[in-house]
């Protein structure tokens, strides 16, 4: 192995990397990745379900006592709760479809730990595949292991240069970087011991400060340096704050990325209101063309629909239809037909297309 082909599918470049090792960390996807060079890695693949319910009912997180199943914890996560989780195995490490099962399961489950949960808004739902190595016994669904595998392809395979890293928890990826890193170390002659488990990662420059106070972002609207137009009610968010975040990046962010950034659009409106006003900031601060703005605002539309889609009951259903009503017949044009069903059809949105200027 020499190294690697690389795409940016977001500005389309192409560029090839070489170097004296590669790692294959591709979580669900290690396999085919692994397949690329002719190499077998065999995955196991488990689909999981979650829903966020649009109150942070727990300040900690509960986790059932018994074997793992389903729905059997519960986690605040800023604002809002998450419940979790299902076990469904998958060959396809893009599978990320939530069947209505699940979503019964989850919420019934939940109910066990924290009575009159059932009641509460489910604001939104996803999925994510857990890559599972199967060296030969790796068991199904539950019963797999979590643990996680390096394999030296040198040893293995006879393709010297190629490492990969399969299997694992979110929970134990510094253990997997160490191990993987002592592995390429010995290779490359290189006797530095590791430093993964003592440093401390720098936060990303726009993350909120942890630990998480509900009353954070309201105390800094109303108290802090740089009070702006509020964008995002639901999340607080205001204009500054979306002008600092765009700043940081070197081209136009998705507004997924936004999203991620600051939490705009992950209220009970789920961005029916917000996503047009910070789509407007991104236009006016990067200067983007309007058929690309449009782009991202639709991009941004059928991915948040896609969340809310399985939870389509109470007010759910009447706030969907109340961003539908804005985003299709207000903003027009924003949305094509078969926008928002594509949305809710069992594989990920495609990346925003070339669409062309609005007439
Ligand atoms: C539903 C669910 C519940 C979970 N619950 C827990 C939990 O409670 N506790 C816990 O510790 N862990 C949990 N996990 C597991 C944990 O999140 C995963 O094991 C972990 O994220 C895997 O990390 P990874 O870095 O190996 O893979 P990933 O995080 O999947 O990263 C792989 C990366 O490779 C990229 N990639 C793939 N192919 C290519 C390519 N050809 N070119 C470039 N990039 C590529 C992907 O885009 C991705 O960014 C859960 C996972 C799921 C899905």
């Amino acid at each position: 192995m020499v190294g690697a082909r690389l795409r940016d599918n977001k500005g389309g470049e192409e560029a090839t990397v070489t170097a004296r090792m590669v790692v294959n960390a591709a979580g669900p996807w290690a396999g085919r990745v692994a397949a690329l060079a002719g190499i077998g890695v065999s995955m196991k693949n488990s689909r999981g379900a979650l829903v966020a319910l649009n109150l942070r009912w727990v300040n900690t997180i509960v986790n059932r006592c018994r074997p793992p199943g389903d729905g059997d914890i519960m986690v605040p996560v800023g604002t809002v709760c998450v419940l979790g989780t299902t076990s469904v195995p998958t060959d396809d490490p893009f599978d990320t479809r939530i069947e209505p099962w699940e979503v019964s399961r989850i919420l019934e489950e939940a109910e066990h730990m924290a009575p009159g949960i059932e009641r509460t808004r489910a604001l939104r739902a996803w999925a994510g595949v857990r890559p599972i190595y199967d060296p030969g016994s790796a068991g199904v669904g539950r019963e797999a292991k979590r643990t996680f595998s390096i394999l030296d392809h040198a040893a293995r395979d006879g393709v010297g240069g190629f490492v990969s890293v399969v299997g694992g928890k979110f929970t134990t990826y510094r253990l997997m970087a160490e191990q993987t890193s002592d592995l390429i170390c010995a290779r490359l002659g290189v006797s530095a011991p590791c430093t993964t488990a003592d440093e401390i990662l720098p936060a990303p420059p726009n993350m909120q400060a942890k630990p998480h106070f509900l009353g954070a972002r309201l105390s800094r609207l109303e108290h802090g340096a740089t009070p702006g137009a509020l964008i995002c009610e639901c999340e607080i968010v205001t204009r500054p704050q979306i002008e600092r975040a765009l700043a940081a990046y070197d081209r136009p962010p998705a507004l997924n990325d936004l999203r991620r950034d600051l939490r705009i659009g992950m209220g009970p409106c789920q961005g029916g209101f917000c996503a047009f006003r910070a789509g407007a900031i991104r236009h006016e601060v990067c200067g983007t063309p309007a058929y690309e703005t449009v782009a991202a605002l639709r991009e941004f539309a059928q991915r948040r629909f896609g969340g809310v889609y399985p939870l389509l009951w109470g007010h759910n259903l009447r706030q969907a239809m109340l961003d539908e009503m804005i985003a299709r017949r207000v903003m027009g044009r924003v949305l094509r037909e078969g926008d928002l069903e594509s949305a809710a059809a069992p594989r990920p949105c495609p990346p925003p297309d070339d669409a062309p200027p609005l007439p």
